[in-house]
């Protein structure tokens, strides 16, 4: 899977974006909008907070879709075992290191140590979760 990064830099600060991997929960812009506006262009001003902001709300990113390095070094969830939550009507929330790997060819997709998978079967942008199920409004058996 080619992987398309938007990367935007300010000084030390480097923020990328994976638009394949965002899943619209619109974290970084309810909680910075001053540099996360998804309807200006472009849509994160790294210059508009301070680094230590911008890495605390990239890290809250569920996605993994948004990224940050510091003066090169990359700022990133450390824990090292692997969590795997099934989402109440929604995807699969993965937390850890993890190597995804297609099964048919053996590559691997990512790896990283965030990623939301689609559990639906309607995203766009499988294996990763596009948000899809609130559109299908997928639910669990009760
Ligand atoms: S998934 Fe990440 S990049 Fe996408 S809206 Fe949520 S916080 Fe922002």
């Amino acid at each position: 899977m080619a992987r398309h990064l938007q990367v935007y830099t300010h000084d030390g600060l480097r923020v990328t974006f994976e638009p394949a991997r965002c899943i619209h929960a619109a974290t970084c812009v309810r909680h910075l909008p001053a540099v996360f506006d998804a309807q200006a262009r472009p849509w994160i001003r790294p210059d508009a907070a301070t680094p230590e902001e911008i890495i605390a709300i990239v890290q809250r990113c569920p996605s993994g879709a948004l990224k940050a390095e510091l003066d090169g070094t990359p700022h990133d969830l450390t824990r090292a075992d692997v969590e795997v939550a099934v989402e109440r009507h929604g995807p699969l929330v993965v937390r850890g290191p993890v190597t995804l790997v297609d099964e048919a060819t053996g590559a691997t997709v990512v790896e990283d140590r965030r990623m939301v998978l689609c559990r639906c079967g309607q995203s766009a942008k499988k294996p990763f979760c596009d948000g899809a199920h609130r559109r299908v409004h997928f639910r669990d058996p009760a």
